[in-house]
This record gives structure tokens, sequence and C-alpha cells, in this order.
């Protein structure tokens, strides 16, 4: 398909935008799914998140991927909050529809769908979620919505972990019928004895992540039992520490952060077009292509 006169457009916003491999997945799905739009990327600082916004609707833009800084600023410009952007605090994909901005958080639905893909589910599940940050938040807020029955949120001392807190209380608050329980992740003993009692074990913190791929948090490997679902955020690299270490235990389901990063993806193409990538198989040849192009080195 040719651009035109009346090509639609997409586009992310935030700094650095340069490395994402978000235009790359959807110009390729736009193309497979026959629908005549483009995507761009724009780098937008956080000081000139509201004036881009506004620019970006009055020339019709119709939906756009938000990502770090301008996340937190884009949830108070839109006229409209799903539940998880609303408890999250964070957008990072709006439809802008009739000049209002309906804004919504996919990382969270990624997460849950990409366990749901491999067998395992959040409903009636208790989940220890290491981390606080933006990866983790979502995560937490999703798994509450889709009926998960406790929740022990790990952190470490520093800035982040007042944000566990606050997520605690909004999710009681809103979620009846989930408890929501935050620790410091240096009481290895209290995250030891909480994983026991957990069904999942998330790591949703920074640990694990390039250049930091030689650390797990999980020191005593002997909590991976086979019926445990252990879930990374971490997609770079593919397969974390805690991952490995994980499977080598025997765990069934061990998974690394990039189906989680796919099927938010995915989500937002569903919000944005209506139409699934999976249709026309958009995801999977896209990253089959993508993998064979540069042997697992992308930087999504
Ligand atoms: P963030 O900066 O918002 O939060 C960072 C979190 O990591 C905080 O909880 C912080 O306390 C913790 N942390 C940092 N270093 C740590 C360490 N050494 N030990 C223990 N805790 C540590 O970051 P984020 O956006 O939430 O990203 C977290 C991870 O999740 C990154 O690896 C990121 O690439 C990944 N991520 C993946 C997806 C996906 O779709 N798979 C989406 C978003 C983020």
């Amino acid at each position: 398909m040719e651009i035109n006169g009346r090509t639609g457009f997409f586009c992310l916003i935030g700094s650095p935008v340069g490395h994402s491999g978000s235009p790359a997945m959807y110009n390729y799905s736009f193309q497979k799914t026959e629908q005549d739009y483009v995507y761009l990327a724009f780098d937008v600082d956080l000081d000139k998140t509201e004036e881009a916004v506004s620019a970006l609707k009055a020339l019709g833009c119709k939906g756009v991927n938000v990502t770090m800084p301008c996340k937190t600023k884009v949830a108070e410009l839109a006229d409209e909050l799903s539940d998880a952007a609303e408890l999250i605090g964070a957008c990072n994909t709006v439809v802008v529809k009739d000049g209002k901005l309906h804004g919504h958080n996919t990382d969270g639905i990624g997460f849950v769908r990409n366990l749901k893909e491999h067998g395992a589910d959040v409903k009636d599940k208790v989940i220890t979620v290491m981390g606080a940050g933006g990866a983790a938040t979502a995560i937490q807020v999703q798994a509450a919505l889709e009926g998960a029955k406790k929740i022990y949120i790990f952190n470490c001392k520093d800035k982040f972990y007042a944000n566990a807190e606050n997520t605690a209380r909004k999710i009681e608050n809103k979620v009846p019928g989930v408890t929501v329980e935050v620790y410091p992740l240096e009481d290895s003993q209290k995250l030891y004895e909480k994983i026991k009692e957990s069904d999942i074990l998330v790591n949703a913190t920074k640990s694990g992540m390039k250049p930091a791929e030689d650390e797990s948090l999980i020191k005593d490997v002997s909590v991976f039992q086979p019926d445990f679902v252990v879930a990374d955020a971490v997609y770079n690299p593919r397969e974390t520490k805690l991952i490995r270490e994980a499977k080598a235990a025997g765990c069934k389901i061990a998974l690394g952060g990039i189906g989680m990063l796919l099927w938010q993806g995915e989500a937002a193409f569903r919000i944005f077009t209506g139409e699934s990538m999976l249709r026309r198989k958009c995801m999977k040849d896209f990253f089959e292509d993508k993998e064979k192009k540069d042997s697992g080195q992308h930087g999504i």
C-alpha cells in the first residue's frame, strides 16, 4: 500500500524513541491487514508533552503510543481513562476520537495475556511481584482487575517503595476481593515465606536486565517447584538468570518479558484499529522475520 492524501497516522511519543521497534511492527501490521495507516515515532520531552498532544489532535492523529517520560503526563491530559490506566496513573496507548483522548495502559494486559497463552491464569491466584516501577505497577493493577486473590509486592527501600504502598492502597480501594501487602525486598526471610504461599512469582525490577544479566533476586532456588509459575518483565536478555534457574529447577512455566512486550503491542493495535494482529499472523511473522535478520539482538 502507498501513502496517499487519505492515509491516517498513528505515532509513538516519548524520549528516546529512536531505538523503538514499534514503527516497524505497526507499519508491518498495517500492510498485512491492508489498513491505510502509517506509524511514526516523535522524540518528545516531558515539558513538550502537552504541546505535542495538542498538535497531534489538531493534525487528526488517530492514536498515540506513549513511552517514558510522557506516560503520567498523558494520563493527566486524557479526557477518559480505562480502569487500568486510572489505577496505574499512566497511559501507554491513547485513542483520539472526536477530538477527545481515551487513555489506556496495555502493559499489564500484555503480561496477563502472555501468561494465559502459556496456560497460566491470575484469577484466584496468589502472586508475588518484585518491583514498584512502571512495569510492576501495571502488572499488579491488571492482576487485581483480572481477579487475583492476593498480591505481595516486594521492593527495595528506594524511591519506588512509596509507589508500591500507593498502588496497594489504590487497588484495595477500587478492586473488591483482593488483598495487597507491601514488604521491603531487603527482608529475604519474608520474601521466601510469601513466595512459598504464592502460585506466581514475577520480577518486574531492573534486576537481571543488561548489563546486570548475572543478577537474580532469588538466591534460594529451592523455592522453584514444578507447578510454580515464574515470569520476568525483563526482555533484554531474552532469558534472564531468574528464568534460566527456574527452568533448571523444573518450573514448567518460566517466561521472559518478550511475550509481555508483544502482547501489549497486540492489545494496543486492537484498541487502535479494532483488528487483531493475529488475524494475518502479523505478530508472529514480524518477529520471525526480525529474529532471522538480527539473530535475537533486536532492541525493541
Ligand atoms: P522503572 O524505572 O519504572 O522501575 C524500576 C524498578 O526496578 C523499581 O522497582 C526499582 O526499585 C527496581 N530496581 C532497579 N534496580 C534494581 C536492582 N538492582 N535490584 C532490585 N530492584 C531494582 O522501570 P520499569 O519501566 O518498570 O522497567 C523494569 C523492567 O521491566 C525493565 O527491565 C524494563 O525493560 C522491563 N519492562 C518490560 C516491559 C515488557 O513489555 N516486557 C514493559 C515495561 C518494562
